[in-house]
């Protein structure tokens, strides 16, 4: 996903230009997977320093969810607004001081801006703590390990009266914040 923004770096500050996203990434983890394309909006901002994009992408991921530990596919929408700065200064063919993670993403010395970690990193920060393939999951039975959003068992689940109190006891030990 490059964007040549050699133009944009010569405009003054406060040009903009609009473009759209559309591309492939992979996610580097092993507990999600992008299996749609990557596609959106950005809008690429002069700044002093460099170029500020902001925009939105959607896109769907794999996972599995952690009640029947069935893989899912669940559609993914992400807003980002980020720093990306030169390395090299486009008037002078200089090289810039090196951009440090704080400060934002690097624009690579031909003035080509690349959204593809800048996505890959705000897809992973919103992906769920606790995937569900769906809010009612019924997860897997205790007694059979059967599914039982795919066939209903009739085991009975006894809560063991005495890992019961112990978890009561565990509760009672919390620190409380006030
Ligand atoms: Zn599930
Ligand atoms: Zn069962």
């Amino acid at each position: 996903m490059l964007y040549n923004v050699a133009q944009l770096l010569k405009a003054p500050v406060g040009s903009d230009q609009r473009q759209s996203i559309e591309g492939a990434i992979d996610l580097h983890d092993p507990d999600a997977t992008v299996v749609a394309p990557v596609t959106g909006e950005v809008r690429f901002q002069r700044t002093n320093q460099g170029i500020l994009a902001t925009g939105t992408a959607d896109t769907t991921v794999r996972l599995q969810c952690v009640r029947c530990l069935e893989d899912f596919e669940q559609p993914l929408h992400v807003e980002f607004s980020e720093m990306f700065l030169p390395t090299i200064e486009v008037l002078s063919g200089r090289p810039m001081p090196p951009v440090s993670e704080e400060q934002g993403f690097p624009i690579d010395a031909r003035h080509h801006l690349d959204l593809t970690e800048m996505l890959r990193q705000q897809i992973i920060l919103n992906l769920p703590d606790q995937p569900l393939c769906r809010e009612d999951c019924a997860g897997i039975c205790p007694v059979c390990g059967n599914n039982r959003n795919l066939n209903p068992c009739n085991c009975e689940v006894q809560e063991d009266q005495r890992w019961a109190a112990l978890t009561h006891l565990a509760l009672d030990d919390m620190p409380s914040e006030n």
